[in-house]
């Protein structure tokens, strides 16, 4: 992948005040192939003409890049956008009488998006504010293929206890530096403030990527926020890692993640890493990963992917927000990029869409079964033992080792649960509905259907059946 371009005469290795004609048509290349940002074309040079002296500065990178703007008319393009943006600005508007499901600007700084002049606009509505209402975990992503030349849109929202996805509001920035995160945050706590919304108390669980920027703006913004790194990201960035792991040892390593992973109680975390980091010392050849997993997953802001880092059914991992975003590529833009007016122009139809949507929703308070989970638990059924039952309080015990307690008037997490690790992940696990199917208690997902013979004598009292699936 790192080779050099082809078919390009060699010149002498000596400083010139311009970029070079060689460099010129190497960053011409890496525009066209979509690598825009002055940085990313930077990096590329030196991994891959590192010897060579002529090399560009980055300054030098970001002057062309702005000539080679200018020249092809490929900037993204402003005009038009404040006129848009101006009446639906929420402090140029009557935020109490507006209507729930129009479009709010807010976070204005319409600038051409250069180094020194960065360009931050986000859209939400009333009614997608409310949506923090229904947040167990919040989710923060970044998603490139919506707007030209790399500007990212900065999706924010949360999910509900089934996991759910609802937005919250969408941002557009030049940057993803601190400071542009930062922004978005004191825009969006602004306007939540007016309407009354204490974003900052609400917040307690945030799952990024392993973002720095968007870390330290949470740590600094959010001061009582846990940050929770996505699993599925923290997965695929140690594979990446997996060459640093001697290969006998790859199958234990993993499996050692894993089990860290499933600890169910903040008390036994740091034994466990000292258990399993120490153990990892003394396998041969382990060194650089161990300095890695130590540096990266151990001590810094994204150590927090344990399940016992949240509370029981909260969603761990970004998967919910990014199959969002492909939502919005699919339907609203054809998977094809746009300018900055036209993109909010579609966004105004998303935020309504979205707050109609969510204005139609009902929030449930409890995980849901699925069909698979339904067909395990029926083969659990035989290895559950009841220990007491009276009142609205059911208590049994599976394996010798999981204890279930069912109340009987209400199956949120913190009234019905399990002891097993599966049960702290998704809030609902094979012996809790087991336990369910044995005493014809409705959990969601359960059918309990009443069943009347319809040959026999209507007298005769209707019985509880499981529904077949
Ligand atoms: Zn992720
Ligand atoms: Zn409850
Ligand atoms: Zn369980």
């Amino acid at each position: 992948m790192h080779q050099p371009l082809e078919n390009i005469p060699n010149e002498p290795a000596k400083k010139q005040n311009g970029i070079s004609p060689k460099f010129k048509e190497i960053i011409d290349e890496l525009v066209y192939r979509n690598i825009s940002r002055p940085y990313k074309i930077y990096q590329d040079i030196l991994l891959n003409n590192y010897n060579d002296h002529a090399r560009p500065s980055l300054l030098q990178i970001q002057n062309y890049l702005k000539y080679y703007r200018k020249k092809n008319g490929d900037v993204n393009s402003i005009v038009g956008l404040e006129e848009l943006v101006k009446p639906k600005l929420f402090t140029n508007l009557e935020l109490k009488t507006y209507a729930l499901d129009e479009p709010i600007y807010f976070g204005s700084e319409i600038m051409d998006g250069d180094e020194n002049n960065h360009f931050h606009l986000g859209i939400t509505s009333k009614q997608l504010l409310q949506n923090v209402y229904h947040g167990c975990t919040f989710h923060m992503d970044c998603t490139y293929k919506i707007v030209k030349y790399g500007f990212p849109v900065l999706v924010f929202g949360c999910t509900d206890i089934r996991r759910k996805f609802f937005p919250i509001c969408y941002f557009i920035t030049s940057h993803e530096q601190e400071i542009d995160y930062s922004f978005f945050w004191t825009s969006l706590f602004k306007i939540a403030n007016s309407l009354d919304i204490n974003l900052i108390e609400l917040i307690d669980y945030i799952c990024i990527d392993s973002c720095y920027a968007s870390a330290n703006s949470i740590q600094k913004n959010l001061i009582s926020s846990t940050i929770i790194m996505c699993w599925y990201h923290l997965k695929a960035k140690i594979n990446k890692h997996a060459n640093k792991i001697p290969k006998v040892h790859q199958e234990s390593v993993v499996d050692d993640i894993i089990h860290l992973r499933s600890t169910k109680t903040q008390e036994s975390i740091e034994t466990k890493i000292k258990n399993i980091l120490s153990k990892w010392n003394k396998l041969r050849g382990l060194k650089p990963f161990l300095k890695y997993f130590k540096k990266r997953w151990i001590n810094s802001p994204f150590r927090n992917w344990k399940l016992c880092n949240t509370p029981a059914g909260f969603s761990m991992s970004n998967s919910p927000i990014e199959s969002y975003n492909n939502k919005i590529k699919t339907h609203f833009t054809d998977r094809k990029k746009f300018n900055l007016l036209p993109v909010f122009e579609i966004f105004e139809k998303v935020v309504m869409l979205e707050s109609r949507e969510s204005l139609d929703c009902v929030i449930s308070n409890c995980a849901k079964a699925t069909y698979t989970l339904k067909l395990a638990a029926k083969k659990e059924i035989e290895n559950i033992s009841l220990i007491e039952k009276k009142d609205n309080y059911i208590k049994y015990i599976c394996k010798d080792r999981y204890s279930v307690q069912i109340n009987t008037e209400c199956m949120c997490p913190d009234c019905t649960d399990c002891s097993c690790s599966n049960f702290l992940d998704k809030a609902v696990c094979t012996h809790l509905i087991a336990c369910c199917m044995v005493e014809s208690i409705n959990f969601p997902g359960i059918v309990l259907k009443s069943f009347i013979s319809k040959t026999k004598s209507k007298k005769r009292k209707a019985g509880y059946w499981y529904e077949k699936d």
